[in-house]
């Protein structure tokens, strides 16, 4: 997939749509004009988006499959289920996000006959079956370890030997605790050579702190249990390359919905393209990326994101997108911040938006202005956008700011037009 999209890519999504209409009876009524969508225009303003929601409400309304489906049950090779519930059935043809997963794995510099630990859930979940196959695909012996039993999956991985790494940063890190609980040193006893981190963010404190316990180099990956794998690190660690090859992916403006350019920030739209079971078309699963500037000196022309956090909490702050998790990101270790707030305001006559970082301490630093002056550098590299820092008492500021939600992170005073 090229953002922005080539013919090809074009070609291949107005095939798709045709399909679509003609099999799933949701998408017939949505898009009865598709005879009309010819370019990547026609199709961003004529088709509607698809939310979780409406999926989650359609599968209700008409168990168990909904009027998504868009073939037999005979013709299914799968069923998986992820939160909502939602009902997730695969065609036997369908590869379910392996081939883009093998491409993540190969960047890894996995290599036939590793040893792969897959410790995502093989529980009703995509996600950790998907990721075997992968690791089978890549040439590797595959060690299905699943989630819990730490100490079970310590004694496994020991003993055979496993090189590679594949799930949750956090569930590593308790593996790293167990280890040492059995009186085992994670880095002489245990082989990982790669971890596969997905599922979670890999903060750079978390990610510093596992590489020393195991003596591992960890890369980033993300995907979305809907649409399946879409981007991981390759060894520059400087962004994740988008390999999703069977979705045409959009990154928008979550205020306008346009296009956004290399170095924007946009909001996912995902269209699955070829015949599925359940098709989704212009799927939001509500996630927002940066689209990295430049080409990756790896070589691999696939577009570089990075992930910036969920739609809802994003505002703009003088022209630029400001997600409350890229300030979490940039203060994860300054010590004594327990949460922090942003204040938007426009005074009256002013050009610009007045941003106030409201940190949140547990204790006070010695010297209160040089670390303010600290927090905002590392603040206005990670956002790029300058904001005055106010230092308050952790108290001061409401509970709901904190992470993972912010939902009271953003407090917007500017008079909406
Ligand atoms: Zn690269």
């Amino acid at each position: 997939m090229h953002w922005p999209p080539g013919t090809d890519d074009v070609t291949r999504l107005v095939e798709t749509l045709r399909w679509v209409v003609v099999h799933s009876p949701y998408y017939r009524r949505l898009l009865a004009d598709v005879a009309d969508i010819r370019t990547y225009d026609d199709f961003r303003r004529q088709v509607p988006r698809t939310a979780k929601t409406d999926l989650v409400e359609n599968q209700r309304a008409h168990p168990p499959f909904g009027e998504f489906l868009a073939a037999p049950r005979a013709q299914f090779g799968s069923l998986h289920t992820s939160p909502g519930p939602i009902l997730i059935p695969r065609l036997a043809s369908e590869r379910g996000g392996t081939p883009v997963l093998a491409a993540s794995i190969r960047a890894m510099g996995v290599r036939p006959g590793d040893v792969a630990h897959v410790t995502l859930s093989y529980h009703i979940m995509p996600g950790g079956l998907r990721l075997h196959r992968a690791f089978e695909e890549a040439g590797c012996l595959v060690l299905n370890g699943g989630t819990g039993n730490s100490r079970l999956q310590v004694e496994l991985a020991r003993a055979w030997e496993a090189t590679i790494y594949a799930g949750t940063p956090s569930f590593l890190a308790n593996l790293g605790d167990t280890a040492r609980e059995l009186g085992l040193d994670p880095r002489r006893d245990l082989s990982y050579r790669v971890g596969f981190s997905t599922a979670e963010a890999l903060t750079p404190a978390l990610r510093r702190d596992l590489e020393d316990t195991f003596g591992i180099e960890l890369f980033d990956h993300c995907g979305e249990a809907q649409i399946g794998p879409l981007a991981g690190e390759c060894r520059m660690h400087d962004g994740m390359h988008l390999h999703a090859a069977d979705l045409f992916c959009e990154f928008l403006d979550p205020e306008t919905g346009e296009p956004v350019a290399a170095g924007g920030t946009g909001e996912l739209v995902a269209t699955q393209l070829g015949p599925r079971a359940l098709p989704l078309v212009r799927y939001a699963p509500g996630d927002v990326f940066r689209l990295l500037p430049g080409a990756c000196p790896c070589g691999d022309p696939a577009p570089r994101v990075v992930f910036v956090g969920q739609v809802g909490a994003i505002r703009k702050i003088k022209g630029v997108l400001v997600h409350p998790a890229q300030v979490h990101r940039a203060l994860s270790e300054t010590p004594g911040v327990a949460r922090f707030q942003i204040v938007v305001d426009h005074p009256e006559g002013e050009r610009y938006d007045r941003a106030v970082l409201r940190v949140g301490l547990t204790s006070f630093p010695d010297d209160p202005v040089a670390f303010a002056r600290a927090v905002a550098d590392r603040v206005k590299a990670a956002v790029l956008v300058g904001m005055d820092v106010e230092l308050v008492g952790a108290d001061d500021l409401p509970e709901g700011a904190a992470a993972p939600r912010f939902a009271d992170v953003m407090v917007d005073r500017r008079r909406k037009a």
